[in-house]
């Protein structure tokens, strides 16, 4: 068995204006690295098919899909919010998102992949039920979750977010289900200023100052993290993987590199291999710089991919 890769040429189709950091250059800055760094041939690659609206429902309102459809421009772009906008491509672009994230759920499940990477955007983490902010229309890691639980009957599923931002959208679907246990760090305060105050049962999500580095994170990891994630032992694990808190990007502060993204990979897999057959699906979410994009990137494939 191997690694999935999942993507699709639509996923470059999605377009939020010249100069806007969520570019279509972020998944060539990938693809690139994978061919310098050799890895490409060892990952078994997969077009992401569409998701089905029925799909999206099982997180987000039908009115919230009814809005971003009804929201597509027929040319030029229309503003969501500041940050986040659409293009004529955009919601099949999102359609492609959601539905990679869903297909390599149903691979992982089905024991064709060890586990999966879904290089894909828009990202999701920041979609909220009836909300698309941040640059995020629908939410794709939360959509693979519940299609784990009500699709294939999994009971515990773990989402994991590394992302340099707070994944409000994923705690907004999920805090208070406790089929859920979701894992998180990030920047705090911060955009989205949002999960420093959760108290539901089911939410472990560390707010971190400003310029934190990998030793720090890492004992986060190892003493809020792992103890949860062992004692919950999740049947499945889903990563929204986030590449911001490199400390070469200018969209976070904080001061991971690659090293630290492979060393917390290495430990979702120990928690997958002993609780979950080893069962991982990872979501490309932020992660702006391309250079170190697409060295993070790398660094969490070969520790998934164990190469
Ligand atoms: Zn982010």
């Amino acid at each position: 068995m191997a690694t999935g890769f999942y993507t699709h040429p639509d996923c470059l189709q999605h377009d939020n204006g010249q100069w806007h950091p969520e570019c279509p250059a972020r998944l060539q800055a990938i693809e690139d690295q994978l061919i310098a760094s050799r890895i490409d041939s060892l990952i078994e690659r997969e077009e992401a098919p569409l998701a089905e609206e029925n799909d999206l429902a099982r997180v987000h309102t039908q009115a919230h899909i009814d809005y971003i459809k009804s929201r597509t421009p027929e040319h030029g772009r229309s503003e969501l919010d500041p940050d986040t906008s659409m293009c004529p491509a955009s919601y099949r672009a999102a359609l492609r998102a959601a539905g990679a994230a869903i297909a390599a759920t149903d691979a992982v499940i089905e024991g064709r992949y060890d586990n999966a990477f879904c290089s894909v955007r828009p990202p999701g983490h920041h979609a909220e039920p009836a909300r698309a902010m941040g640059f995020c229309l629908f939410n794709n890691v939360a959509i693979a979750a519940r299609h784990a639980l009500e699709v294939h009957g999994l009971q515990r599923v773990a989402v994991i977010d590394f992302d340099v931002h707070h994944g409000n959208g994923t705690e907004a679907a999920f805090t208070g289900d406790s089929r859920v246990l979701m894992c998180s760090f990030f920047q705090h305060p911060f955009y989205p200023f949002s999960g420093a105050d959760s108290h539901a049962p089911n939410m472990v999500n560390v707010p971190l100052p400003a310029r934190t580095k990998g030793m720090a994170v890492r004992e986060v990891v190892d003493l809020m993290w792992l103890p949860r994630l062992n004692e919950f032992k999740p049947q499945m694990i889903f990563v929204s993987a986030g590449f911001d808190a490199h400390r070469e990007d200018d969209l976070g502060n904080m001061g991971l590199v690659e090293d630290d993204y492979a060393w917390i990979t290495d430990q979702i897999r120990a928690v997958a291999n002993r609780h979950a057959q080893g069962r991982i699906v990872s979501c490309l979410e932020g992660g702006y710089n391309l250079s170190a994009l697409g060295r993070s990137v790398v660094a969490h494939l070969r520790s998934l991919a164990e190469i």
